[in-house]
Formats: structure tokens, C-alpha cells, sequence
């Protein structure tokens, strides 16, 4: 398997919320959620919960790199809890991140997903981009209720409907029947979507892009390409030539009337990973 990667923060924001690393034969990208204006109960943050919980899943990865992927994720979000045992680890508003987990070994690809970072996947020179589905679903209708796409991006109003969508999301937050994602409740990692691909045979994994919502954008919000052409690019010109497409479309359409979004940059990140010859 050979991995290259990029990430990069928004433009003007000081912190990186995304995060991604290859730690022996796992490779993960991880996209640290906000709350935006609500009390969280944690002094620390969205950024340090997704640098927490990479450092905790290398250290469980450490213990038992073949586990199943859910149980490394279970084990790192408890070990987590027990980096801020001060913090109030019950609000629902506490630090969380997305969270899509690849692990090669000779005959398969194993993928762990939670929330909006998807994987795309080229199987016998078929693109396609595997998701966590209970994410778009439940939050489809608050999703629609906030991005009307009739005010400017960061005017009042569209910060008022973000803060509203923001609390009924929460209500959903890991919860049976809403989505789940990483944070302080270790039930979600036995929530995750997770499954097997093959390395060898007709239908196997050639090229492999584990991406945050933040670079996934270049399909699925502004249309630049399909999830053949995104693997095409990254592979062509490198994981940071998908952010600068993705950079310039987002400034092309500054106040989101084209293209409605929660907010005009977003952190950033893919992981390229190639098999075979
Ligand atoms: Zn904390």
C-alpha cells in the first residue's frame, strides 16, 4: 500500500480541525466536529479531542493492530474519556469527529465509517464513494431547513440558521435512529458502518480516498467532478491539487448562493491509498 496525503485548514482559521496518519497497516482520516456557540462541557476543543483520539487509536493499534477496527476505535474513545475525566463527558455537545479507518493486509481492505467522511473506492475500474448513509438521512430535512441558499454565507441570518440546525443535530447525535459519531459514548464505535474489500480478483481495490466532507465537497457540492475524475486527479497530480480545485470553487462562490454551505472554507483532507503493481 502506498499512502499520500494532504490536509490543510481553512483559509483563516489558526487550527485544523481534520487529521490524518498512517500508523502501520491502518490509515485514518478524522474530522473534528463544532458546535457552534453552544456549551460543550469541555474546555479543550474540537481540535485537541481529533489529535486525542488519533494519538489514542495508534497506541491501540499498537496493542492489536489486526482487532477489528471498532474495537481499536472503541478502545481509543475510552482511553480518550480518560484524557479529560474533568470535563463534562455526558453534554451533547461534546467534542466529536467523523471518523473513516482503512486496514490493508495481503487479501483485504477492511474500512471503518462514522459520519461524513467517505471512501472512495476503484474496484475493477469502478469508482465508488462508500458512506455512513445515517448521517445524510437524518440530518437531510435540517440540512434543507438551514441552507436555503437565500441569504450571503456569515450574514446574521445564515449564522442564526446554523445555530438552530446545530441543536436539532445534536438531538440526533448518537442516538438509535439518528447517526452516530467519535466522542465521549465508546457504543458508537459498535455503530460504525464497517466491511471487507478484496485486494486480489476481478473486483479488487486498485486506489482507495479516504476524505473529509471538506474535500468530498468537490463532488458532491460543487460538482467538479465525478468519483472517477476525483480518483483520476488525486492520483495524477496529488492529494493537495484536489484542495486547491476545492479552495477555488469555494472562493468562486463567496456568499454560497450557487452552492449553500454551512460555511465558506472548511478544513481539508485526503488520503490517497494505491494496490497492487
Ligand atoms: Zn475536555
Amino acid at each position: 500500500m502506498i499512502v499520500t496525503t494532504a490536509t490543510e485548514a481553512a483559509p483563516g482559521r489558526p487550527d485544523n480541525e481534520d487529521q490524518v496518519f498512517q500508523h502501520g497497516p491502518v490509515v485514518g482520516v478524522l474530522d473534528g466536529v463544532t458546535a457552534p456557540d453552544l456549551p460543550t462541557g469541555c474546555v479543550h476543543g474540537p481540535a485537541w479531542y481529533v489529535r486525542r483520539l488519533v494519538t489514542r487509536l495508534r497506541e491501540s493499534i499498537d496493542d492489536a493492530s489486526d482487532a477489528p477496527l471498532a474495537l481499536l476505535l472503541e478502545q481509543a474513545v475510552i482511553r480518550v474519556r480518560g484524557d479529560h475525566p474533568g470535563c463534562e463527558l455526558d453534554n451533547p455537545s461534546t467534542p466529536a469527529a467523523t471518523v473513516c479507518l482503512v486496514r490493508a493486509d495481503a487479501e483485504h481492505l477492511d474500512y471503518l465509517l462514522l459520519g461524513d467522511s467517505p471512501l472512495v473506492v476503484d474496484r475493477g475500474g469502478r469508482a465508488e464513494a462508500l458512506t455512513d448513509d445515517r448521517f445524510d438521512t437524518a440530518y437531510a430535512p435540517i440540512r434543507a431547513e438551514a441552507l436555503r441558499g437565500d441569504v450571503p454565507l456569515g450574514s446574521a441570518e445564515h449564522v442564526a440558521r446554523q445555530r438552530t440546525a446545530a441543536l436539532r443535530k445534536r438531538e440526533l447525535t448518537n442516538t438509535p435512529g439518528g447517526y452516530w459519531i467519535a466522542a465521549a459514548d465508546p457504543r458508537a464505535a459498535a455503530n460504525a458502518v464497517t466491511g471487507r474489500l478484496p485486494l486480489s480478483g476481478p473486483d479488487a481495490v486498485r486506489r482507495a480516498a479516504l476524505l473529509t466532507d471538506g474535500a468530498s465537497c468537490a463532488v458532491d457540492t460543487f460538482g467538479l467532478f465525478d468519483w472517477a475524475g476525483l480518483l483520476d486527479l488525486v492520483t495524477e497530480q496529488g492529494p493537495g491539487e484536489l484542495i486547491r480545485r476545492v479552495r477555488a470553487a469555494e472562493t468562486a462562490d463567496r456568499d454560497g448562493y450557487d452552492r449553500p454551505r454551512h460555511k465558506r472554507h472548511d478544513d481539508a483532507t485526503v488520503a490517497l491509498c494505491r494496490f497492487g503493481a
